[in-house]
């Protein structure tokens, strides 16, 4: 997928992306809560790869949606998904006639060589009426900033910062409003975390895990060049491979063999991360087993310790999925903040049961049994 195609003129004398070290100040205070939900009720942040994706999410009771352009300042890179110009203006006005954010994505990191597509995002999603940015690198932060500082900014996961202290300094340096809390931090180290900062916290709910290292994962570069945190993309799909052999369909990254299925297994995308690899004669997940993140069940302790909105993984999902899955999640959230007799109905995790990776949950790292 190719730059944006707009025909920006770039002006010589516009101040470039720096990552020089700016003094500390402090902003002018701001509201603590920006969600249209009201301010017990996480608000539900559900993933849009599509217009369509967008809708569904909207129509299944999302409070915000998240998008990218169709380049590579957003960390879902792939052919086929994305917004352009077009899309985004009418995805925010679908949004916001019926009381919905549009969150934009541009939570890679800008190449050095040539900011420009990072630039022209900013000013773009500024044009087109995104109520935020998800935003990862400081160069960003510090454009948003100076130039568009009516843009609320909320710190991406790819940003990993996983203490109130790296949140702090994202907030009074740069002004972020919200930071999305790596997929790292058990339950208390989240309270503690949303106890000691003045940013709203939003934490993953439900979808897909990478392995801990949000934001840093280098295995999809040591093969194929490109990964999520510059070319905004993990396992380019120009790199991959299906092909039928005697012993079973091998899914191929760049020429390395990831998996290998027997007939009517199911398959899943080929990440170095999820592949299986003989390991002392062994072959099995080496790293992880695909398997997605389901907080049903921790929802009323997130509302207790102050968390502004739960998101929901998979801007790579159907449209099918993101309706289903922000229906059981639009429930639970209704469900937990208003009542104290909150429980996991049997239905709501059947339901995600269906749409999980690998067809399984997990509880990820909120849970660490051996700590
Ligand atoms: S290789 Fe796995 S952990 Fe790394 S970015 Fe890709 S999906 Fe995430």
């Amino acid at each position: 997928m190719g730059p944006c195609q707009l025909n920006w003129d770039k002006d010589p004398a516009a101040p470039r992306f720096s990552i020089a070290v700016f003094p500390a100040f402090r902003l002018p205070s701001m509201p603590a809560t920006s969600s249209a939900a009201p301010a017990r009720k996480p608000a539900l942040v559900c993933p849009a790869g599509s217009l369509r994706a967008l809708q569904m999410a909207v129509d299944a009771g999302a409070d915000a949606v998240y998008l990218g352009l169709k380049d590579a300042t957003n960390a879902r890179n792939f052919a086929g998904l994305n917004f352009d110009d077009e899309q985004v203006a009418e995805g925010v006005r679908y949004a916001h006639r019926r009381g919905a954010e549009v969150l934009m994505a541009l939570n890679t990191f800008a190449d050095a060589r040539d900011d420009t597509p990072w630039r022209r995002a900013v000013e773009r999603a500024a044009a087109l009426g995104a109520d935020a940015l998800i935003v990862a690198d400081t160069a960003v932060m510090a454009y948003v900033r100076d130039h568009l500082p009516q843009l609320r900014l909320h710190l991406s996961v790819q940003a990993s910062a996983t203490t109130y202290e790296a949140i702090e300094f994202y907030r009074e340096r740069y002004g972020i409003r919200r930071a999305v809390l790596p997929r790292v931090l058990t339950l208390s180290q989240v309270q503690h975390v949303a106890r000691h900062t003045g940013a709203e916290i939003e934490v993953f709910g439900f979808g897909s895990l990478c392995v801990m290292v949000e934001g840093r994962c280098a295995l999809s570069s040591y093969v194929t060049g490109q990964s999520p945190n510059t070319a905004g993309v993990c396992s380019p799909p120009s790199a991959v491979r299906w092909n039928e052999t005697a012993s079973g369909v091998e899914a191929r990254l760049n020429g390395v063999l990831i998996d290998r299925y027997a007939p009517g297994e199911p398959r899943g995308y080929p990440t170095l991360c999820k592949g299986r690899f003989v390991v002392e004669g062994v072959r099995d997940y080496a790293i992880e087993e695909p398997t997605s993140l389901n907080t049903l069940a921790l929802l009323p302790q997130l509302i207790d310790a102050g968390v502004k909105a739960i998101k929901i993984e998979g801007r790579q999902r159907s449209p099918s999925y993101v309706a289903a899955v922000t229906r059981v999640w639009r429930a639970a959230i209704d469900a937990a903040a208003g009542s104290e007799r909150y429980s996991v109905q049997p239905a709501w995790s059947a339901e995600l049961g269906r749409w999980a990776e690998g067809q399984q949950h997990t509880l990820g790292a909120y849970d660490r049994p051996w700590r």
